[in-house]
């Protein structure tokens, strides 16, 4: 689950850091009650999913006389498709730096990885790329904790001078612990800033939980904004779906996850771009098939590939299961359908009498649907 910054800024500051005094409010009323009780100069900021809101016009300074004017302007404005229907007024902070500070759950180095700049601010995929050695990486083992060494590591590798290393230690020290105690996936302070009279304060905050350990965490449920792609993630997950939203154009409807992988990096392999990972599970169930079409073309698709292999679930189940879904819902994109397995022969007779062509190669099917994705 993403969260917007100003729950970021909430788990931050619980776990003692300093992130600037500020309210998340849905009305123009409620700026002009607050704007003259955060100092002279004020940031009014969008809350909503999308990265790079400064760049997008959505990060503003105003004076607390024109606060309502720059506020009405943020207030329902679309920033990449998202409406903004909440904005957090802030006391501007005098910034002196900006540094990058952020960890992630690290699946390649089987780990949790902190990374850090001095070259913060700024789009830190952009660092990566044009300035690889102003980033430090440390990964630690999570069974062991984050060592006092790898605090060192990190703050000098990220050239925090001398006056500023005791504060960017404690950073570094609590923000692994936001990380560790909420469950997070990404937890990341950019920019992570030094005011004119030395004071480090996270005047960003982007943090990403794992839904795998929602069932931990019951306070998640009303942090949840259903606007944007979680949306679609929740409603999968309701209808008993695994569904990860990816931004190619082929939508791939597999059961199993073992499958959905392998049929992702064939799709990769053979030029294609997978649009999603969906999983409908064991599962036959056509109002099922139904759900997990609907969730699939809430984005612009080229084409659907269908990969099912039949072992307990029967191939003419989900046979059926497609028909009925294609009879619901109206495709205008060309599908290819894999089935095989148990009862593979009936299942292929159903839909090609129904009019679908259903191949039983995978190499082949995935090999189709990519060059029909690629024409269009
Ligand atoms: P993002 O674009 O979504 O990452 O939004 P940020 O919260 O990171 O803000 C973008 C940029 O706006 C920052 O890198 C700062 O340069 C600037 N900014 C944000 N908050 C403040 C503030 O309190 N004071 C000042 N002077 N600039 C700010
Ligand atoms: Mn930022």
């Amino acid at each position: 689950m993403k969260l917007h910054e100003y729950q970021g800024s909430e788990l931050f500051s619980q776990a003692g850091i300093p992130t600037g005094a500020g309210h998340v409010v849905t009305t123009i009323e409620e700026v002009e009650k607050l704007k003259d009780s955060l100092g002279d100069l004020l940031v009014i900021k969008a809350q909503v999913h999308v990265g790079g809101r400064g760049k997008a016009g959505g990060v503003k300074l105003a004076k607390p006389e024109n606060a309502v004017e720059v506020a009405s302007k943020i207030l329902g404005m679309d920033i990449k498709g998202l409406t903004v229907k909440k904005i957090l007024v802030k006391e501007a902070i005098d910034i002196d730096k900006e540094y990058y500070l952020g960890v992630i759950q690290d699946r390649a180095n089987r780990g949790v990885t902190f990374m850090a700049s001095v070259m913060g601010g700024v789009d830190i995929e952009e660092v990566a790329v044009t300035h690889p050695d102003k980033i430090i990486k440390v990964t630690i083992d999570p069974s062991l904790g984050l060592q006092e060494f790898q605090v060192r590591e990190i703050v000098f590798g990220a050239e925090f001078p001398v006056e500023l290393r005791t504060q960017a230690s404690d950073f570094v020290r609590k923000l692994y612990k936001v990380f560790m105690e909420n469950d997070c996936t990404l937890a990341e302070i950019n920019p992570l800033v030094v005011t004119k009279n030395g004071q480090l304060i996270a005047a960003d905050a982007k943090v990403e939980t794992d839904d795998n350990a929602d069932f931990r965490h019951p306070e998640w449920e009303d942090m949840r904004d259903l606007d944007g792609s979680d949306k679609l993630e929740l409603d999968a997950k309701k209808a008993g779906l695994s569904y990860v939203e990816l931004d190619g154009d082929i939508g791939c409807v597999v059961n199993g996850a073992g499958l959905a992988m392998a049929t992702m990096d064939v799709i990769k392999y053979n030029g294609g771009k997978p649009a999603n990972f969906l999983d409908i599970g064991g599962s036959s169930n056509p109002d099922k098939v139904v759900t997990a079409m609907n969730i699939l073309m809430a984005k612009p698709l080229k084409a659907i590939l269908f990969n099912i292999f039949g072992g307990i679930t029967r191939c003419d189940d989900v046979a059926r299961g497609l028909i009925t879904a294609f009879e619901k819902i109206k495709v205008d994109i060309p599908v290819v359908i894999r089935l095989t397995g148990t009862n593979e022969e009936v299942a292929r007779d159903l839909l090609e009498k129904a009019g679908y062509k259903v191949g039983s190669s995978m190499d082949e099917a995935i090999k189709e649907v990519v060059a029909l994705a690629n024409n269009r």
